[in-house]
């Protein structure tokens, strides 16, 4: 692997890693090593970057922000690749904002308040990136990202950019058909006019609700997806498992589809309390509750 390192080092100018360990690249704080770690800075660079890795044969896994993601404690027997540099950029054009997939959501959602232009404001307090929003069709308060989107350019597994609507990619909720060789690139976002007090008091009183309602340990946010008409939230709350503590990692007691890492959890904790909830929540209720995280290195 270090020979493979040497060879992308030589043809990128971004950060390339043996051995890095992703408890420091998840909001878990949770995860082994990954066997190589690159961040190409254009376009350029991560089409090199994925074809050195295709000859090489070398498995390779995009990261946004690691901020719904559960990596194992043995981590990954490839290359994780986290867009940055150009990717970081974002442009307005006439309402509507053209932004790289490593640009953070939150922060897209406060700077089109301030601008005075509505739509995103849902996304204040969301972490991650917009190419991971994407992906996960991250949503909250009755919008999501793929409501405002106009056209994403997507690599394919072939390197071929191709620009995609809303409609080809098959969202809908916490779900897109994007798979995992393919890189999202870029995305553009439709906006509307609206008051720049009025959105910035919307991000306020939605980083209000976050604050009150969701734990402040690193977490990976919801880890099921709510089932039809209900909460998953209130299903393993119901089957009496708030609180409930493996090792370092414990179901939130502030909001129990939430688990936290208390300061030494291990993947193995965090999986063995998910498999619990699941369990007791299909055991006492019939409801199968379905991942809304991704895992990486199972
Ligand atoms: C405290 C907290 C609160 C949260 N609240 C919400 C919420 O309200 N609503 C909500 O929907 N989610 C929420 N989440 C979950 C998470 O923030 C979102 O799913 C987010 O969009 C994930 O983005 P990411 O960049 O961290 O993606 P990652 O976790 O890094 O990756 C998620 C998936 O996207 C893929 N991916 C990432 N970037 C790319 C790319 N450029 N190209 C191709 N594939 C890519 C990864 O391979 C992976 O499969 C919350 C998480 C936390 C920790």
């Amino acid at each position: 692997m270090r020979k493979t390192a040497g060879k992308i080092a030589a043809q990128i100018s971004g950060i390339v890693g043996t051995d890095v360990v992703l408890s420091r690249h998840t909001s878990f704080k949770i995860g082994g090593p990954a066997d190589l770690f690159v961040e190409p800075v254009t376009m350029t660079e991560l089409v090199m970057v994925l074809s050195t890795l295709r000859q090489e044969e070398i498995p390779v896994y995009l990261l946004g922000s690691g901020t719904n993601l559960l990596v194992s404690d043995a981590g990954y027997r490839g290359a994780v690749v986290r867009l940055a540099g150009e990717f970081k950029q974002f442009i307005y054009g006439n309402y509507c904002v053209d932004a790289g997939a490593a640009v953070p959501l939150a922060r897209l959602a406060v700077d089109a308040g301030k601008r005075g232009l509505a739509g995103l404001d849902f996304a204040a307090g969301i972490p991650g990136t917009v190419g991971g929003a994407l992906v996960m069709n991250a949503g909250a308060h009755g919008s999501a990202i793929g409501d405002l989107l106009t056209e994403a350019q997507i690599l394919d597994e072939k390197l071929n950019l191709h620009s995609f609507t809303a409609e080809d990619l098959g969202l809908s909720y916490r779900k897109s058909n994007i798979t995992s060789g393919s890189v999202v690139c870029r995305v553009k976002l439709r906006l509307l006019q609206g008051e720049r007090e009025t959105q910035e008091k919307k991000c306020d009183q939605y980083l209000h609700f976050r604050r009150k309602h969701q734990p402040r340990q690193p977490n990976a946010g919801s880890i099921f997806k709510n089932p039809p008409h209900d909460s998953a939230g209130r299903l393993i709350e119901a089957a009496g498992l708030k609180g409930r503590r493996v090792g370092g990692a414990m179901i939130s007691e502030l909001h129990a589809n939430f688990i936290v890492n208390c300061g030494n959890a291990s993947a193995a904790d965090v999986w063995y309390l998910l498999e619990m909830a699941r369990e007791e929540v299909a055991r006492q209720f019939g409801v199968n509750l379905e991942l809304e995280i991704r895992l990486l290195g199972y």
